[in-house]
């Protein structure tokens, strides 16, 4: 009977029309040509040009930013997509403040009290940047001297029954805290686990900044300038130091945290001394650069398909420039060839396919949720996002697929039968803090599949993410495998 069924149901699906792409079927001549038009050293090129030192970094809002988008801009019209606006062409402003750094230093003053000694002695240490510590990337200027008092998760939720800083005076004095929340699957506490949240909080209290302690230094323009606020970042090692004087590690206190889910709080004898010379620019403009092809069908053609990925990164501050080879100058140059492909194609999909190189992600997705707000004319809605990011890093490509659309899944997985990358495939349930531009599409209800490759992500948001990680076949790979399948998707 199971077997009767078997064949049955083979017979169904040998005899089923193919789709645009089934796995036996060749590809047509003009997609085949689109196709091979995806060349690894092209992707590389534009990989490199992007993370270079001419476009500063690409901190939205700054000048690098805006050459970086009129470069590609250029691309875009070189390649005869339409522009988005009939005014702006291919870039679509929002205002977008930002901050630059330009010196910082911190210094480290413990106590110390030599067993035979009757006072206690005060050392300094001056701390490395990017190797020991980091302003965050919105600090204000400042020179001040401070405690440091520790506040666990750096959660003040009383409605929520939690408060890390329930007890303890911290105005004038500097907060340390880890980045996470005390339920790590409580999503009740999502909403506390932005850094405007944990910075405003802290503010609140009365803090001259907040320090967070991160395995590794990593740069962080997440959040906004704070008159008079100077948040920064040391590593464990750094926080195993100062932590000293209560016999306890970083890594044994964060343990105590997870495990127990309590407020864990107390003031420090250490103190740091933090010096940032900071200048905000709070007229700063971001764009999104967008163009479309469009579709061949009369009445598809309204609905779109938007490929994206966020053109920024963490900008030059302090002699340091945070490139953004892999995040995301590896997407942005996919996007770029994916495009490309689509203009050689001499017939369309039925569905227009609309390109963004988005601003502003590593400020908190701000180029992508103002395009899902401002959908612009001539499309009603769109039908499907594809994003990419970090996609230049290792030798295989994996996907995230909205879990209630199963046949995204099905259709890469058809279009890597001709490409080969495809490792992980995992459905998208939520898009909590930290997701990457396809969670504002997501969360209007838009099926997703978010592209990336199989890493190992060394040196991320460091000065060391640059074109010298980067394999040029795997930017390609994904690229054509992303091409075959939005073509598909597109074609339906
Ligand atoms: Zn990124």
């Amino acid at each position: 009977m199971k077997r009767r069924i078997l064949i049955v149901l083979v017979f169904a699906l040998v005899l089923s029309p193919a789709g645009p792409l089934s796995a036996q079927e060749k590809l047509t001549a003009d997609v085949r040509t689109a196709l091979d038009s995806i060349q690894p050293l092209e992707a590389y090129s534009y990989c490199k040009t992007l993370s270079s030192e001419t476009f500063a970094g690409r901190l939205t809002g700054h000048e690098g930013y805006a050459a970086a988008a009129k470069w590609a801009a250029a691309k875009f019209k070189q390649w005869g997509l339409k522009p988005i606006h009939r005014e702006s062409g291919y870039l679509q402003p929002y205002p977008s403040p930002y901050v630059v750094i330009d010196r910082a230093e911190m210094t480290l003053l413990l106590e110390e009290k030599p067993e035979s000694a009757e006072e206690t002695n005060v050392k300094e240490v001056r701390l490395e940047p990017e190797k020991e510590f980091l302003p965050l990337l919105f600090s204000d200027s400042g020179d001040r001297t401070g405690e440091l008092v520790f506040v666990g998760w750096g959660i003040s939720a009383p409605d929520l029954g939690y408060d890390d800083y329930a007890g303890v005076d911290v105005a004038g004095k500097f907060v340390l805290c880890f980045r996470g929340t005390p339920g790590r699957n409580d999503r009740r506490f999502e909403p506390h686990d932005h850094h405007r949240a944990r910075m405003k909080t802290a503010k609140e209290k009365g803090a001259f900044g907040l320090i967070y302690i991160y395995d590794e230094i990593v740069s962080n323009p997440n959040g906004d300038w704070i008159e008079g606020f100077m948040p920064a970042e040391i590593t464990s090692k750094v926080a195993d130091w100062v932590l000293k004087e209560k016999d306890i590690t970083a890594a044994e206190l964060r343990k105590d945290l997870g495990t127990y889910k309590k407020p864990l709080t107390f003031p420090l004898r250490a103190k740091i001394h933090l010096k940032v010379e900071a200048r905000p620019f709070p007229q700063g403009i971001g764009y999104n650069i967008v163009g479309y092809v469009e579709g061949s069908d009369a009445k598809l053609r309204q609905e779109c398909l938007v490929i994206g990925g966020h053109f920024d990164h963490n900008g030059f501050h302090m002699g340091l420039l945070f490139p953004g080879a892999n995040d995301n100058a590896s997407g942005s140059a996919a996007v770029m060839e994916i495009a490309e492909a689509f203009s050689k194609l001499k017939k369309k999909p039925k569905r227009s396919v609309v390109f963004a190189l988005f601003g502003g992600e590593e400020m908190g997705l701000q180029g992508s949720s103002h395009f899902v707000e401002h959908i612009p004319p001539p499309f009603s809605n769109v039908d499907t996002m594809f994003n990419f990011d970090m996609v230049g890093e290792g030798d295989g490509s994996g996907i995230g697929y909205s879990g209630d659309v199963p046949e995204l899944k099905t259709i890469i997985e058809e279009a890597d039968q001709h490409i080969g990358t495809l490792g992980r495939t995992y459905p998208i349930r939520g898009v909590g803090v930290g997701g990457s531009d396809h969670a504002p599409f997501y969360q209007k209800g838009i099926p997703v599949v978010s592209f990336h490759s199989n890493g190992p992500h060394l040196h991320y948001h460091q000065t060391g993410d640059t074109i010298y990680r980067i394999n040029p076949d795997m930017i390609a790979d994904v690229a054509k495998l992303a091409f075959l399948g939005a073509y598909a998707r597109a074609s339906r």
